[in-house]
């Protein structure tokens, strides 16, 4: 079987595979090889970030990505690379893991998987890929009537649906601005017709994205505590994080 590096490259055009190899071996001096690709015929790539436990304390890092073969393969490897990069670039291996309730579980995910794309787009951009194929296309509606109906939309949920909108904003291509402006307004009047004042939380939301010092990796959990501040929930107290030797650790910075 031919090895990781050797499978991942070969998914790399010719004129980017220099620039791109030097991203791979990082991520491979990170996860010790311990990474997995699988193919998949679904036009959504996705990638995770597992852990295999040493003893009681320790964990390794074990990358996964499961990778579209229909939908902009390589620039879809590329990003997973990147998300698995990132523990490398802020130290943030695994964030929310003490939050007991599994909505606000799943918001953080989506919470982190979103500033990471905010953090390193200029690094898939300095690749030479283009920012078209940067995110898999996302054509479902945002069906806010039947959230509405079943009670999940709270000021929670329109805070996070104003920070997803805002942020992937900046991850799209100019000619996409306008859908999601479009996005944005019919998000805003369904929010604002149950919470007339949540005007002041989304641009608290949207001074903390445009100030950018979660792209700082210092504090980068400090400001993911300040941001669930603001979203009102109990913001996490625990990272899974790593030691010079790549080990994961649970620490409570
Ligand atoms: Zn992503």
């Amino acid at each position: 079987m031919e090895n990781i590096k050797t499978q991942i490259l070969g998914y790399i055009s010719l004129e980017k595979k220099q620039a791109v190899e030097s991203l791979v071996d990082k991520v491979i001096s990170f996860y010790k090889e311990n990474i997995e690709l699988e193919l998949t015929e679904s036009s959504i790539s996705y990638f995770e970030r597992a852990k295999e436990r040493v003893n009681a304390e320790q964990a390794t890092p074990k990358g996964k990505i499961t990778l579209s073969s229909t939908m902009n393969t390589e620039e879809a490897l590329v990003h997973e690379l990147l998300h698995l990069y990132m523990p490398i670039h802020h130290g943030i291996y695994t964030l929310g893991f003490d939050i007991k309730d599994k909505g606000t579980y799943d918001l953080s995910a989506i919470t982190q998987n979103l500033i990471e794309h905010d953090i390193f787009l200029k690094d898939y951009l300095n690749f030479g890929y283009s920012i078209d194929r940067f995110l898999t296309p996302d054509n479902k509606r945002d069906d806010y009537e039947t959230k509405i109906r079943s009670g999940i939309a709270n000021d929670l949920f329109w805070m996070h649906e104003y920070f997803r909108i805002f942020i992937t904003k900046r991850h799209v291509p100019k000619h996409k601005i306008a859908e999601w402006d479009k996005r944005m307004n019919i998000m805003r009047v369904h929010a604002l017709k149950m919470y007339p004042n949540i005007t002041d939380k989304f641009s608290l939301i949207r001074n903390w994205i445009k100030s950018e010092d979660f792209h700082k990796s210092d504090s980068l959990f400090k400001e993911i505590k300040s941001l669930f501040k603001i979203f009102g929930i109990y913001p996490p107290t625990q990272i899974l994080t790593h030691d010079k030797n790549y080990l994961l650790n649970i620490v409570r910075p």
